[in-house]
Parts: structure tokens; sequence; C-alpha cells
């Protein structure tokens, strides 16, 4: 039925980059034959589930949506990925998503732009934005994204659903493909709280294969979902973000009304101001770039990925001085990586290199500290912290593929909490006067996915 429905949407949607055919059946009838024999079954038995085509899988393609991994499988699954299938969950496709998750539209992907099911004329949102659209159109109730600025929180606003972005460590990153190995986390994308619950309480916990995971309890995500009372609980409104400039009505309103809901329920409301702000989206467009420079090297046609195979191949710039390697690696990256991975490769590159270090990367580092900061301050004033996802909802496609700043502007809220590490969640928020989802932004302590939880189960 899940394939079926995959299939129906693939021609407009074009959510997914890999559908799974024999592999999804097989699991399905393990789950079936377990049930029958009256075997204990796992919390996620039998639910089909939707994988960014960034996490490793072994029995499927995991491209990146770039021509440099077109047709790699991986020789083993990424660990958020066996988790899930250990608690019985079918990993029904891989979906689509900007090149290499750098991107805000899903336009990057070298397989084709996903569309929004909610106006197939806008974007879905990006990078995860083929795993949003993937929810969003039905076909399955939880869907797996990464967050390295905004990346599920951005598209689930786009797209009218639910996404969470756990603290940096609470899921393994092993088996992840690195983009900004310091902000990338993976998290679940659902229809409510409750998916995103058991799809966390499946992926959550520490991996001795990725050194930044943190050993720290699981505890039971959907616990907390009984109550809606919020008595006892303060949430900070960050009333500087939804009066900024080139905020629309739609977002403003919708937050604004979250306040008013969130009051009702119990919580005390406060104002809280996040001073650094301003100098979150330089920051990350120059520590995410270096660190996708430095992940990317791998990428050179031996290592991994795609080789150009003749040295004609090339663009001769007159460069005889190339000897054969230098040849075959220059003209794979060439071929493999499109225009935008290219631009933050470039850009990486320039901010680390010895006479720029200082300047650029050294400074961005100093200003994340201060950004940490910010929050740490914050969260001795308030528990939760409310604020917009996005400047604006939807926007169409090819609004912004030809200026890479509005597309980076895109990122203006939801880059604090990767560069701090905190978890942050985004809930639908009501419609805009043309009937676009807008999402709403609760962000929280380190390790209160519990907490976001609470408040998001108790609001929706
Ligand atoms: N839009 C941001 C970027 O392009 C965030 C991407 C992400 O979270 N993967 O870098």
């Amino acid at each position: 039925q899940t394939i079926a429905a995959i299939e129906a949407s693939q021609p407009t949607i074009n959510a997914f980059t890999h559908v799974a055919g024999d592999s999804a059946m097989a699991a399905a009838e393990r789950v079936d034959a377990d049930r029958k024999a009256g075997r204990t079954l796992g919390p996620l038995a039998g639910l089909p589930v939707a994988i960014k085509d960034v996490l490793c899988t072994s029995d499927m393609p995991t491209t990146c949506s770039s021509e440099m991994l077109r047709g790699f499988v991986p020789p083993y699954n990424a660990t958020v990925v066996s988790k899930l299938t250990a608690a019985g969950a079918i990993v029904i496709g891989k979906t689509n998503m900007d090149e290499f998750a750098m991107g805000a539209s899903t336009e990057t992907s070298a397989m084709g732009v996903t569309r929004n099911p909610w106006d197939e004329a806008r974007t879905p949102g990006g990078s995860s934005g083929g795993a949003a659209a993937a929810v969003a159109c039905g076909a399955v109730s939880l869907s797996i994204g990464t967050d390295t600025g905004g990346s599920i929180r951005q598209p689930a606003a786009f797209c009218g659903i639910t996404g969470l972005k756990p603290t940096y460590g609470r899921c393994s990153r092993y088996g992840l493909v690195a983009f900004a190995s310091s902000l990338d986390q993976a998290g679940p994308m659902g229809w409510s709280v409750d998916d995103v619950a058991i799809g966390l309480q499946a992926m959550a916990g520490y991996d001795p294969a990725d050194s930044t995971s943190v050993d720290h309890p699981v505890p039971d995500y959907r616990a907390v979902l009984q109550s809606t009372d919020l008595r006892g609980l303060k949430i900070g409104v960050l009333r500087d973000s939804i009066n900024q400039d080139g905020v629309s009505d739609a977002v403003r309103r919708s937050v604004e009304d979250a306040e008013r809901v969130f009051q009702e329920l119990g919580a005390e409301i406060v104002e809280i101001s996040l001073q650094h702000s301003p100098y979150w989206v330089p920051t990350y467009y120059v520590i995410a770039p270096c660190e996708a420079s430095s992940n990317l090297s791998r990428f050179d046609g031996a290592h991994y990925g795609h080789r150009a195979m003749r040295a004609a191949d090339a663009v001769d710039e007159g460069e005889g001085v190339m000897g054969p390697l230098e040849t075959m690696y220059r003209t794979s990256r060439a071929a493999g990586f499109g225009s935008e991975v290219k631009r933050r490769i470039i850009v990486g590159t320039y901010a680390l290199s010895a006479g720029y270090y200082d300047a650029y990367y050294n400074q961005a580092l100093k200003v994340r500290r201060l950004i940490r900061g910010d929050y740490d301050a914050a969260f001795d004033q308030a528990d939760l912290l409310l604020g917009p996802v996005t400047p604006s909802p939807a926007f169409r496609l090819g609004e912004n593929v030809d200026d890479p700043i509005a597309m980076y502007l895109c990122d203006l809220f939801t880059v604090g909490a990767n560069l701090a590490g905190v978890p942050a969640i985004s809930l639908p928020g009501g419609l805009d006067d043309q009937g676009l989802p807008v999402g709403i932004q609760l962000q929280g302590p380190v390790m209160e996915e519990s907490r976001l939880l609470f408040a998001g189960g108790a609001f929706q």
C-alpha cells in the first residue's frame, strides 16, 4: 500500500530517490511471520519509514542526491537506520534532498526537484525536502531527516508537518554522510508530535562508533504526551525575531497565536532576546563551509565517488604540469559536484587557508561561543524558547535559485540551535491566507527533547 502511494506521488512530487521493492516486502513478511508465531514485536513493527538519502543503507543506494555518489550502495547501515529496523521499522525508500544537504529548497538535487504537496509550484523546503514531502503527501507517517542548519525544521514548516532536531550527540552520526560534522544531527519528521516521539525513541542513544554521541539515558519520550497541563512551564518568546524586517505577517501571527495557546494551557510567557542572533547566519556560513570543504575532500574519484574515466573529459586550462592522478581528481570533482557544493568548497577552503584562518574560521568559533552563552543565559530565565522557523511560508520553485544570499537567509531562525547544539522542534502553526502552512519553533536546553515533545504535544 505504501509503495503504491509513493509510486502514485512520484511523477508530481518526486519525494524519493529510491523506492524499496523486495527488501521492504521481505522485511514486512518477517514481521508478519513473527506476529503469527507470537514472537515479541518491536515498537515500530511493520511501520514504513522513509530515510533521507544522506544516511547509509546497505541494501539500497545512498547518493546524497549527487552525481558524485549516483548508484553507490554502502557496505553498512547508519546506526540510526539499524536502530529503526531493530525496532521493527521497514525502510520503504530513500528521500530526495539538496545535494550533500546544502540548500534550503531541494533544488540543488541531482535527482530533480521535489515539489511541495500543498502547492506543486512551490518548494517543500530543504535540505530534507523529500523527507518532508513524503510525510505531507501521506505516503508515510514518519521519515528521517538531518539538520545541519535547519534542514529538518524548515521543510517541516513548509510542508505542515512536525520535525525535531535533537541535541547534538543525542543520535549517532555513524553512517550519516558528513556535511558539517560539528552541526549535523539526524532526527524524526512526522504527521504529529507522537510520530516524532516514537521515531526519536528508536533512534536516540549512545553509539561507541560515534565519538561525539553522548552517553546519556534515553527517557520514555511518549510518557510526556499524556498531559496538556503546562502550568509551571516558562516559555520565552523571541520577540525580536518576529518583529524583524522581512518576516511575513502570517509568520508573526502564527507565533503570536501560539503564544496565546501556550498561555491558555497554563504556561507563563516571558520575553527573551538572544543577543548575538544577528551573527547566526554569518557564523554558520563560515563554519559549515569550512567543515564541508574538509569532509568533501574524500570524494576524489579514488577513495570515494564518481571517477571521470577519460583525461580528455578534463577542461583543458593549459595546466600541463598536472599528472594523470591530479587530472583524475580534478575532472572527477568537476563532473561529480553541483555548483552549490562547489561554492561551499571554495568558500570553506578560502576561509581555512593560512592567511585567512584567524580572520574567518577562528573568529567564527569565538562568535559561536558567544551564541552558546546566550542560550545558556536564556535557559536560566525560561524553560523553552518560542519563535518562528522561517521568515515566510514556502516560496516558489526557482525564486531563490540564482541568489545564494536570499537562500541562506531562509536559515535566519534555525542555525542558532545547531551552533549551540540545542534541540528544537518545528510544529504546524496554522495556514496563511493563501492556505500555505506556517511553522512555529520551540527550542530547549541540551538533552531536553522530552520538554519540547511535552509542550508540542499539548499545543498540537
Ligand atoms: N540551508 C542550510 C544550508 O544550506 C541548512 C542545511 C542543512 O541543515 N543541511 O546549509
